[in-house]
């Protein structure tokens, strides 16, 4: 142990767990390193493993196989309280008897932790989460975000090593979610402490997270930073996970003679990077935002376009979606907010090459 860096970096190795009963395996050999300071998201759908591996980390489940690392130190099978973390879960999880104060200073108490300490701290924390004016009132007369603050507050406190969430926000109505969470990420960025925190909420994923790790199914299937994750995802089901709507995926037949390489759609092609060479004759999917699809102006055939006709017209305030056939799969459109096109016609959309991700059609897993 000895320095403060190593005091705070998590290191899962290889865990394992199935539930009595249960069948499949909750964690499927997750392996992740957290540095010090770091803010790391576990993101994915319901029944991805995601709080099986938080509370493996807190000690609240044991793993069948596997080892928790903290600070340089196993504590895989160590009693929660003896690993120094604080964890705010998705209730509100406070004393309905105590007054504010008193939640907040609760962890303090338990340590043993004098008085006038408590009380410097707990001022701390409720003046960080402007919560001083209800120090002295009880739960049930505050709203719940002011309740979720007091949650992190008193997970704040108590100067744990890491700080684990499991959906904090996800009890507070859409408006409020939006404001804490701009808090969250402030609060957590000034006290740098390690923190892991679960979401299904691939919005709040990205805002939050230094780093984001998306499971399915008892795995992690990638772990960067958000613009990795969003820009180059590891497989289709990352690819159609975040983004709302999420990635466009088209199936082609890659296909040119000699230097000429391309991907025909049935009708419509587009230019092949030489790297693909090895699937000519093949099928691919081609993986593309809706964001990075540009529509052209005119309505004859630049070079390297392709025809699609318009099925549906979304305006959205700030954007327009629009639903499109490309030779009979569906593709959609992010644009600009004053565009207007109507069903049935026809326009030509540009899929700039840097933007375009390919993937293997059987393994779904991306090709570059
Ligand atoms: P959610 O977002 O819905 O909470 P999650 O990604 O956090 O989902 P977990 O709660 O970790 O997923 O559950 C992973 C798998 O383990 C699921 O298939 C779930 O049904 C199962 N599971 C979780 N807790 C138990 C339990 N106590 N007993 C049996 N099976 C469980």
């Amino acid at each position: 142990m000895g320095d403060d860096t190593a005091m705070s970096e998590v290191v899962l190795h290889e865990l394992v767990k199935t539930y009595p009963g249960g069948g499949k395996r909750a964690t499927d050999g997750v392996s992740l390193h957290i540095p010090d300071g770091e803010f790391m998201v576990l993101l994915g759908p319901s029944g991805c493993g995601k709080t099986t591996l938080l509370r493996m980390l807190a000690g609240l489940e044991l793993p069948d196989a596997g080892q928790v690392v903290i600070g340089g130190r196993d504590v895989t099978y160590l009693e929660p309280r003896r690993r120094n973390l604080s964890m705010v879960f998705q209730s509100y999880a406070v004393f309905p008897h105590k007054r504010v104060f008193d939640n907040i200073g609760f962890g303090l108490r338990m340590r043993g932790v004098p008085v006038g300490v408590v009380r410097r701290k707990v001022e701390w924390a409720a003046e960080l989460l402007e919560l001083t004016p209800y120090l002295d009132r009880l739960p049930a007369k505050l709203s719940g975000g002011q309740r979720q603050r007091v949650a992190v507050a008193r997970a704040i406190v108590v100067d744990a090593d890491v700080l684990l969430m499991d959906e904090p926000l996800s009890n507070l109505d859409a408006l409020l979610r939006l404001s804490f969470r701009a808090e969250l990420k402030k609060l957590v960025s000034e006290l740098g402490t390690t923190t892991i925190y679960v979401t299904h909420d691939q919005v709040e994923a990205l805002s939050l997270g230094d780093r984001v790790a998306v499971m399915r199914e008892g795995r992690i299937v990638q772990c960067g930073t958000p613009v990795e994750v969003y820009s180059h995802p590891a497989d289709e089901f990352v690819g159609g996970f975040l983004g709302s709507p999420p990635m466009n995926f088209l199936t082609g037949l890659a296909g040119g003679e000699g230097e000429s390489l391309h991907i025909d759609f049935g009708g419509q092609s587009l230019p092949l990077p030489r790297a693909l060479a090895s699937y000519r004759g093949k099928e691919l999917k081609l993986g593309i935002r809706p964001e990075a699809i540009a529509v052209e102006p005119g309505r004859t055939s630049p070079d390297g376009a392709v025809e699609v006709a318009v099925e549906v017209f979304e305006p959205l305030g700030s954007s327009t979606l629009l639903t499109t056939k490309l030779c009979g799969q569906t593709l959609k459109v992010s644009a600009s907010a004053g565009f207007h096109a109507d069903p049935g016609e026809r326009l030509w959309l540009r899929l700039p090459p840097d933007q375009c991700r390919w993937y293997d059609p059987e393994t779904q897993l991306a090709l570059e």
